[in-house]
C-alpha cells in the first residue's frame, strides 16, 4: 500500500518538476517525529504499512503525501529532518558511494586486503551465500573476520577456543548505512593498532573480535545502486513469496531466526516481513551457523539463566534512535538474566550517552525472531542492538552525512566496542570498570 503512494507520490513529482528530478529520483522523503491520537498505536501504522522506526519518540519515514494521510488521522508530526543529504557525484560500481560509505564490493576489497596484508591477526571466513547467490544470480557470500594476535587454536570456528569472543555484527538491515560503516572502522582499528596501542594489543592477545560487516549484502547493492540518493532498502531481495512490488519484496532478516519467530509480523510487502517460516533465508543460516560454531549453551530453557561462566559479548548495529536495547525483544516479560543484561548494557550506555531498555522499550513495538534474542535465548551470550544516531539532522536517521562517521559516530562508538570486547571474558561477572 505505502509503496503505491509513494510510486504515485514521486510520478506527481516528476510532472509537476521535470527539469529537476529525473523519473528515477526517488521520492522525497523526510523524518517526523509522531503523537498519536487515542486508539491509533505504532503497531497499527507499522501494520498500515508505514515506515516507523525506532527513536526517542517514534519516528516516520514518509513522503508529504503520507503526512498528509497521518495528519488526516489525527496524528500530530513535527518534521525532523530531510532523509537525504547532498553528496558530490559518484559513479555507480564503486568501493564507495554516498560520500563515503562503502559498497559490498568494498567491504569485500577490504576483507581481502586485511586479511592479505595480516596473515598473523586475521582469518577470513564464507559463512555461507546470499539469497542471490542462491539463486545463481550473483550475490555475495556472508563473510565474517576473525581479528586476534593469532596462536594455535585461536579463530577455529568452534566455541572451545582459549580467548572470549566478541561478535560485531553489522547491516543487517542495508539502509542503516553507518552500521558497516562503524565495522570497517573497528577491523581497520584493529590491524592497525596491534603492537603500537597498549589497550588493542591487550585486546587482541587474550580476545577473538569476529566481525560480520554486512549480514545483507543483497541488500547493501540496492541501496548503493543510486549513490546520490540511497535506495531505503531494509530487507533481504528473496522476492519468492511474490505478489509485491520489487521495491517492496524481501524478508527482514532481523525477524527471521529461530528464535521467538511470529508470523504476524506482517505480509510479503511489509518492512518486516518474517519470510515464510523461521530461519527461510540462506543470510540467516549463515550468522545463526556461525554462532552456533562460536558458542556452546550455557543456558537452559528459555525461563532460566545462564550459567555465570559464560563468555562472550554480541552487538548488533542499527540505526537510528540513540538507544541500546537488550533483551527480550519480543515481549515485556523480563529476560532471566535481566539485570546483569542491563548492566552490562548502562556500562555501554555511559559511554555512548544511549538510555537502556528491554521489551517494546517505549518503541511502541517487539522484534520477534531477531539476532540477539536468538543468541542470547539460545546461548545466553549477552546480546545487544544499537540504535544508532539521532532521529533528524545532518546525522541522522538512516543516511546520515558520510563526514558525521569521524565528527561523531565513530568517537561515539569505538569506546562502547572496546568495552564489549573487554566484558566478554566475564559478562556475567565482574565487569571492567569504564572510564569516561
Ligand atoms: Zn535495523
Amino acid at each position: 500500500m505505502r509503496r503505491l503512494v509513494v510510486a504515485l507520490c514521486s510520478f506527481a513529482l516528476v510532472l509537476v518538476s521535470l527539469t529537476s528530478v529525473s523519473a528515477a529520483a526517488p521520492p522525497d522523503l523526510s523524518y517526523y517525529s509522531m503523537r498519536l491520537p487515542t486508539g491509533l498505536t505504532v503497531a497499527d501504522l507499522i501494520k498500515d504499512g508505514y515506515d516507523v522506526t525506532h527513536g526517542t519518540r517514534p519516528t516516520v519515514v514518509a513522503t508529504p503525501a503520507e503526512a498528509e494521510q497521518l495528519r488526516a488521522r489525527g496524528v500530530v508530526l513535527g518534521k525532523t529532518g530531510d532523509v537525504y543529504h547532498p553528496v558530490s557525484r559518484s559513479e555507480p560500481g564503486g568501493a564507495t558511494y554516498y560520500g563515503g560509505y562503502h559498497t559490498a564490493a568494498g567491504h569485500e576489497q577490504h576483507n581481502a586486503a586485511v586479511a592479505a596484508a595480516h596473515p598473523d591477526l586475521v582469518k577470513l571466513y564464507d559463512t555461507g551465500d546470499s539469497w542471490l547467490k542462491t539463486q545463481g544470480q550473483g550475490g555475495h557470500d556472508i563473510q565474517a573476520l576473525c581479528i586476534t594476535k593469532l596462536a594455535a587454536g585461536d579463530c577455529a570456528l568452534n566455541s572451545t577456543g582459549k580467548k572470549p569472543k566478541f561478535v560485531l555484527h553489522t547491516q543487517i538491515h542495508a539502509r542503516e548505512l553507518v552500521t558497516g560503516e562503524t565495522a570497517y572502522q573497528w577491523i581497520d582499528l584493529l590491524v592497525s593498532s596491534y603492537g603500537t596501542d597498549p589497550e588493542v594489543t591487550e585486546l587482541m592477545d587474550t580476545r577473538e573480535l569476529w566481525v560480520v560487516p554486512m549480514a545483507n549484502p543483497d541488500g547493501v547493492d540496492v541501496v548503493a545502486s543510486n549513490p546520490d540518493r540511497p535506495v531505503l532498502q531494509r530487507k533481504n531481495v528473496d522476492d519468492s513469496a511474490g505478489g509485491c512490488p520489487a521495491s517492496d519484496g524481501g524478508v527482514d532478516l532481523n525477524r527471521n531466526s529461530s528464535f521467538q519467530w511470529n508470523v504476524n509480523e506482517g505480509g510479503p510487502c511489509d518492512e518486516t516481513y518474517p519470510g515464510a517460516k523461521a530461519l527461510s533465508e540462506p543470510e540467516t543460516m549463515a550468522i545463526q551457523g556461525l554462532l552456533d560454531k562460536l558458542f556452546a549453551d550455557t543456558k537452559g530453557d528459555i525461563d532460566d539463566p545462564a550459567a555465570a561462566s559464560t563468555t562472550g559479548v554480541f552487538l548488533t548495529l542499527h540505526s537510528f534512535g540513540n538507544d541500546i536495547l537488550a533483551p527480550w525483544g519480543y515481549t515485556n516479560d523480563d529476560a532471566p538474566d535481566k539485570a546483569a543484561l542491563v548492566a552490562l548494557g548502562k556500562k555501554m550506555g555511559a559511554l555512548t550517552g544511549y538510555p537502556v531498555s528491554t521489551g517494546d522499550g517505549g518503541v511502541g513495538y517487539f522484534a520477534p525472531g531477531a539476532t540477539d534474542d536468538w543468541l542470547y535465548g539460545t546461548r545466553g551470550v549477552p546480546s545487544y542492538t544499537f540504535e544508532i544516531g539521532p532521529d533528524g539532522g545532518s546525522c541522522g536517521g538512516f543516511l546520515p552525512a558520510y563526514s558525521c562517521m569521524a565528527s561523531l559516530f565513530w568517537p561515539t562508538l569505538k569506546p562502547a566496542l572496546m568495552y564489549a570486547a573487554q566484558a566478554a571474558a566475564t559478562p556475567y561477572g565482574k565487569l571492567p570498570i569504564t572510564v569516561g
